[in-house]
Parts: structure tokens; C-alpha cells; sequence
């Protein structure tokens, strides 16, 4: 089954609808875009995971050697 976004009548992947969007990447952006103080926090949060994990990997090499 392959949603169909509600916006331009487009498909887009089962994944991102499982997310909860009901648009095409392409309007989804736009859609960002338009309502940014929505998308920030979340979009931060996982900017934020990625380099914490980066770090952790960095600063703790001696963690594999238990
Ligand atoms: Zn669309």
C-alpha cells in the first residue's frame, strides 16, 4: 500500500507516512518551512543525538576494552 500525499496527489514512502505525514516529501518541506516552530525542536533533538553519539565514540575509546 503506497500513501498518496493529500497535497499534490503524489506518492511518497509507507515509512514516512507511518510517521504521521499525510504529504510527499516535497510538500512536507514547504509545509515545514511555512511552520518552523513546530519542525525546530524535533529537528534539533535528533541533530543533537547524532553528534552526542559521534562524541560519545570520540571521547571513550578505552570503552571497548572491558
Ligand atoms: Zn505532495
Amino acid at each position: 500500500m503506497i500513501p498518496t500525499c493529500i497535497q499534490c496527489g503524489d506518492t511518497y514512502p509507507a515509512a514516512r507516512h507511518n510517521l504521521g505525514y499525510a504529504t510527499c516529501l516535497d510538500c512536507g518541506d514547504r509545509a515545514a518551512r511555512q511552520v518552523r516552530f513546530t519542525v525546530m525542536p524535533a529537528y534539533s533533538k535528533g541533530a543533537y543525538q547524532l553528534v552526542s553519539r559521534a562524541d560519545i565514540a570520540h571521547t571513550n575509546p578505552k570503552g571497548t576494552h572491558s
